[in-house]
């Protein structure tokens, strides 16, 4: 198990982009803690961030409620930890009309959004100056996150990190997971993050996404952090070898 160098972001300007407002602190709340009061920035782009996915809301759930509460709570959670927060607008897979299975067995090439994506997030990224750029490597398939995906991978391979999309990495088996990274991607290197300092701090930034609180989140995230190592708890990155 090798463990991913923290230092190396030391002074470091570093762009995380997100799919969703939740996506950063669910896959990557341990290690933006440790990061974040050592790089130099922290820019967090949200993609998707108009959105009828809000299960914590009670009543009627409207678009531009649920667009409020959840940047509310990213804004939030980004000035806890000095982080820029960017909102692009777009609408996620609930608002184009995607229900829970065929947002996850949906082709990038046949969205229609994606290509809006695509040119919004490659400028935006030009326009920008950064070390390293974090970027979800898809797993569980949600559209999404694929489109953010797509968007990204031809980035600079020295530059890109890819985070593990949690907590749909709790549905699959270590083969299941590196066939579908290697099938979309190629042979990459992983590397872990032990969290286990900062376990229940990660638990109380999610809880700051209160809208977003689905039964079992809380159990789905503990899950994934300990199915590496019985008495430990881990986040996971991975690079281009
Ligand atoms: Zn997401």
């Amino acid at each position: 198990m090798e463990y991913l160098n923290i230092q190396q972001f030391h002074h470091k300007k570093l762009v995380y982009v997100s799919p969703h407002h939740d996506d950063m602190v669910l896959s990557s709340g341990g290690l933006i803690g440790e990061i974040s009061t050592i790089c130099e920035s922290l820019v967090l782009i949200n993609v998707f961030t108009k959105s009828l996915w809000a299960p914590g809301i009670i009543g009627e759930v409207k678009c531009e409620k649920v667009e409020t509460v959840r940047t509310c709570e990213d804004r939030f959670y980004c000035e806890k930890y000095g982080i820029e927060q960017m909102n692009l607008g777009f609408r996620d897979s609930s608002v184009r009309g995607y229900d829970a299975d065929s947002e996850l067995a949906a082709e990038v090439c046949n969205d229609k959004i994606y290509h809006d994506v695509l040119k919004c997030l490659r400028k935006l990224i030009k326009s920008m100056q950064y070390d390293f750029i974090f970027c979800p490597v898809g797993v569980g398939n949600h559209i999404d996150h694929k489109i953010v995906l797509e968007a990204l991978r031809g980035m600079e391979p020295g530059k890109i990190l890819f985070y593990e999309d949690l907590p749909y990495a709790v549905k699959y088996n270590e083969l299941e997971i590196y066939k579908s990274i290697k099938g979309d991607l190629g042979e990459l290197k992983e590397y872990f993050i032990d969290i286990t300092r900062v376990f229940d701090k990660k638990i109380e930034d999610i809880l700051l996404y209160q809208s977003q609180l689905e039964s079992d989140l809380l159990l789905n995230i503990r899950k994934c952090a300990e199915r590496f190592k019985g008495d430990a708890f881990m986040e996971r990155i991975w690079v281009f070898k």
